[in-house]
């Protein structure tokens, strides 16, 4: 019926991991090949993950990967600068330039329910993450910190430690990417190895900062998904192309700008923040041990919040002006990702991967 007819698939008999070959335009390939029923090839066809959930056949990977899109948004924008261009002459913020385009498929009301399902589920993941103790599963047997780490900040919430707040953002980043590293769910944001910062930094406006509101996450996830745009446009957000710069890098990037924004900074200080927080991961490798989303990942998604607050502190202290622009780092992280071995992008054979037992 319509062509279609079940085969038998078993996965261990049917596929075939070659962790030394590279198909030719992107680290992480499939080939699908059918056999008829005398064992002779009949079909075959590649594609590739490109990171954040998209994936693509060979000919959009030799075409950049994407097809430019002829929808003509109300504010179209490529790069950074003109997104800041679009801002200035139209007197909007970033979040505000991004949820008029975002009205180019939706209603305002389903706009504003999809950003409440993004940030439900966030929120559900940090609450997951925080409920499960024991091992993740894995030849690491990784002991679960959130569990132990939440208890403890509970009991000593009235101290005076003048970072407390800081164990907090560590909790959340990590209790995500512990369900993530267990298989549950969480947010992409703007890859799962990467999906703790966003909702880590989140956490820290809502309950840290001072006047923090519904608005403040509305205009956070408009924000960073403006950035998130921009590398994935113009440079990659796969791990396997770049490096972890492109996973943790550009999330920290995107938590910084949308912490920025929800804080009330100005487009430039937006860009500087998303500045800062690439620049500080330039050359940041992926070498996760023994192939799994654990170490360095978990760890790392904790440091990345921590450099996102930083990175907004620090725009939200000066006016705007900054001498590195977000379009040079984006170009320069790419370009750093190009000149990277293989042996540092997702294949654990460089790297921490390779070296723990030496430590
Ligand atoms: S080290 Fe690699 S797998 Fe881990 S978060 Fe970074 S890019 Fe993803």
């Amino acid at each position: 019926m319509l062509g279609r007819k079940p085969i038998d698939f078993i996965p261990q008999r049917d596929m075939i991991y070659k962790p030394q070959e590279t198909l030719p335009h992107h680290p992480n390939g499939l080939l699908f090949k059918a056999y008829n029923s005398d064992d002779k090839p009949i079909y075959n066809k590649i594609y590739y993950s490109t990171g954040g959930g998209f994936l693509v056949g060979a000919k959009a990977a030799v075409m950049n990967k994407f097809k430019k899109d002829k929808i003509q948004l109300k504010y179209p924008f490529r790069s950074a600068k003109d997104l800041l261009e679009v801002c200035a002459q139209n007197k909007k913020s970033i979040s505000q330039i991004v949820f008029e385009n975002e009205l180019h498929w939706n209603s305002e009301q389903d706009v504003y329910k999809k950003l409440d399902k993004i940030w439900n589920t966030m929120q559900e993941s940090v609450k997951n993450g925080c409920k499960k103790k024991g091992v993740l599963p894995g030849s690491l047997k990784l002991k679960r910190r959130a569990y132990e780490m939440y208890n403890k900040l509970k009991k000593k919430n009235n101290s005076n430690d003048a970072l407390r707040e800081l164990d907090w953002v560590n909790l959340y980043a990590l209790a995500v990417n512990e369900v993530n590293a267990d298989g549950g769910r969480i947010v992409t944001a703007p890859t799962n190895g990467a999906a703790g910062i966003l909702p880590a930094v989140m956490h820290y406006y809502i309950n840290f900062c001072s006047n923090s509101s519904i608005d403040g996450i509305y205009k956070m996830l408009l924000c960073s998904g403006a950035i998130a745009m921009l590398y994935k446009t113009n440079a990659s957000i796969s791990g396997a192309e770049v490096g972890c710069q492109g996973e943790v890098g550009v999330a920290c990037s995107m938590a910084a700008a949308g912490l920025t924004e929800a804080l009330g900074g100005s487009p430039e200080q937006v860009e500087n923040a998303a500045e800062i927080g690439m620049e500080h991961n330039l050359g940041l490798t992926c070498d996760p041990i023994d192939g799994l989303v654990q170490i360095p990942c978990i760890e790392r998604n904790a440091m990345g919040a921590v450099k996102a607050i930083n990175a907004s502190r620090m725009a939200l202290d000066g006016d705007g002006k900054h001498y590195v622009s977000l379009d040079m780092v984006i170009k320069t992280m790419l370009a750093t990702g190009h000149d990277m071995k293989v042996k540092y992008k997702e294949t654990s054979m460089g790297g921490l991967a390779v070296n723990i037992t030496e430590c």
